[in-house]
């Protein structure tokens, strides 16, 4: 029989009870079973070897690749009085700490992985008595995870030297694939997964196309009251929405690894304070910072995978009250995008298509958003969640499968050359001197598009580069890409969002 950890939760922690799937996976440890835990950020994965290691006879040496994080967490496993160290490069007492290790004076060890990689780490633990090994940020094992580290494929080779210590493997952010690779690469059977629910019901998801974007996050701030982060790719860029959001009279900053330490460190601060301000920043920001009432989170452009973009916009609401997540892109970030993946070493570019690939099934779709980033964790969700864009009909997203075939062949008939404007004309039946003199009038394409439909070009156009079924070349003319054939053997279907009426107001006074 194992000992009930509920009472030493209760008495060292200071919890009533163990949340999600917490339990499950303390049992697992304490039982001796080798576990991968897949929980969401602020789920509480580090009870989940913390408690064992104050339960279990000897030392739970934590791998983990962040020093400051580390430091964090000993502070923290410290003041409810775990016996804990750290053992890396900053530290000043590495002799005493070696010697707590021998002496089975300590209930955690925290270490780098590429301290505990290496032979002298390995003959240290040889003299110590272990009570389990607890790989933090787990995927940082394999290829396939967004962050991969080398270091992590020399832990197994550690962890094989001492059999007989139990091993808990954990991460926020792992799809089906980079799971199973884990679970490979760390020597954890598959029936160790477990996974917990990633559902956030509370954050309602939006996905828009570009326009002007800071206008249109101007527009977000002015209607969104609370503090809020909006997320700028660039520091540069950071800097310049900062300052065009002054106009929504809300206090605004900037933050950015560039800045000077000091500003940074009060920029933080204060929106952490803050019951109002927003700030502009890049994805650096967010990380340990605990702040529970943040009502939105904006993605000014593509964030880097639906990983990244999942634990960014987990950053809202996490004191439980409704919180919005606001997400622009452009066709241009997706093409950017595809150009950076050509530029990644060979080994890692299926990984990376993959993941460009579930993003823009995020973005693209004209179903559920929550689905899509549910099912992309694993998770099984309901077709209508009834707090996204698409299910509340906000988006007014419709079927665009045949008009994106009509564009698809005018794009064909007319030789792949042309741009997006001309295409339009062509199926709008709009005579040019160009389209007389390249005799396109007669063409079996021309003028099949109604005045109603018309409005949707813009954006089947849009999807259709987004879906690499479309690909521009340096001069905007448009050919086919791998995409295509789907949509033209009528194996995929395309649903886009009619552009607001304000885009196209705009489009025409400027073409007037
Ligand atoms: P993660 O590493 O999964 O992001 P943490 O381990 O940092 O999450 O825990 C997030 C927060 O939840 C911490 O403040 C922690 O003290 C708290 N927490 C963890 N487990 C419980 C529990 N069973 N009941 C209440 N709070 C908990
Ligand atoms: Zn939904």
């Amino acid at each position: 029989m194992l000992p009930d950890p509920l009472p030493t939760l209760q008495r060292v922690f200071g919890f009533p009870d163990f949340r999600g799937v917490q339990r499950q996976v303390v049992e697992r440890v304490l039982g001796g079973q080798r576990t991968l835990a897949v929980m969401p950020t602020g789920a509480g994965k580090s009870l989940t070897y913390q408690l064992p290691a104050v339960m279990l006879h000897g030392t739970c040496v934590v791998v983990s690749p962040l020093i400051a994080l580390m430091h964090d967490q000993l502070r923290a496993a410290e003041a409810v009085g775990i016996r804990a160290a750290t053992l890396t490069s900053v530290d000043a007492n590495q002799a005493e700490t070696r010697s707590r290790l021998r002496g089975g004076e300590l209930d955690l060890l925290y270490v780098a992985p590429e301290r505990a990689s290496g032979q002298s780490f390995r003959e240290l633990l040889s003299q110590a008595d272990l009570a389990l090994f607890a790989i933090d940020e787990a995927h940082c094992v394999s290829e396939w995870g967004h962050d991969f580290r080398p270091d992590y494929r020399l832990l197994k080779p550690l962890m094989d030297s001492f059999p007989d210590v139990s091993r808990l493997a954990l991460t926020a952010t792992a799809d089906a694939h980079t799971r199973a690779d884990i679970l490979a690469q760390l020597g954890i059977p598959a029936d160790g997964l477990i996974v917990s629910g990633f559902d956030r019901p509370n954050i309602r998801y939006h996905v828009t196309p570009k326009t002007s974007t800071p206008r249109q996050v101007a527009d977000i701030i002015r209607r969104t009251p609370g503090p809020g982060i909006v997320y700028v790719q660039s520091r540069a860029g950071t800097e310049k929405m900062a300052a065009s959001l002054a106009s929504t009279g809300r206090p605004v900053r900037a933050y950015h690894a560039g800045l000077d330490p000091a500003i940074r460190a009060k920029n933080q601060a204060d929106f952490v304070a803050s019951e109002d301000m927003v700030i502009c920043a890049t994805v650096a920001f967010g990380m340990g910072i605990d702040k529970p009432d943040v009502r939105f989170v904006v993605h000014a452009g593509l964030p880097k995978s639906i990983e990244a973009y999942y634990q960014e916009t987990g950053r809202a609401g996490r004191d439980g009250d409704p919180s919005v997540a606001h997400l622009f892109w452009g066709a241009e970030d997706f093409v950017r995008a595809r150009q950076r993946i050509d530029e990644v070493e060979p080994e890692r570019r299926a990984g990376e298509a993959a993941r460009l690939q579930s993003l823009s099934a995020l973005v693209e779709t004209g179903g559920c958003r929550r689905q899509v980033l549910l099912r992309h964790f694993g998770e099984d969700a309901p077709a209508d969640c009834g707090n996204c864009d698409n299910c509340l009909g906000a988006s007014g997203a419709v079927d665009a499968t045949e008009l994106a075939r009509k564009f698809l062949s005018a794009v064909f008939r007319t030789g792949q050359m042309f741009g997006v404007t001309y295409i339009e004309q062509v199926l709008t039946g709009k005579s040019t001197e160009r389209s007389l003199m390249n005799g396109h009038e007669n063409l079996s394409v021309w003028d099949i598009v109604d005045a109603e439909e018309a409005a949707l070009l813009k954006p089947v156009g849009r999807a259709l580069l987004l879906r690499d079924a479309l690909r521009a070349n340096e001069h905007g003319g448009l050919e086919f890409g791998p995409g295509a054939r789907a949509l033209l053997k009528g194996e995929a279907t395309l649903s886009v969002v009619p552009q607001p009426r304000r885009e196209r107001r705009a489009r025409g006074a400027a073409a007037a």
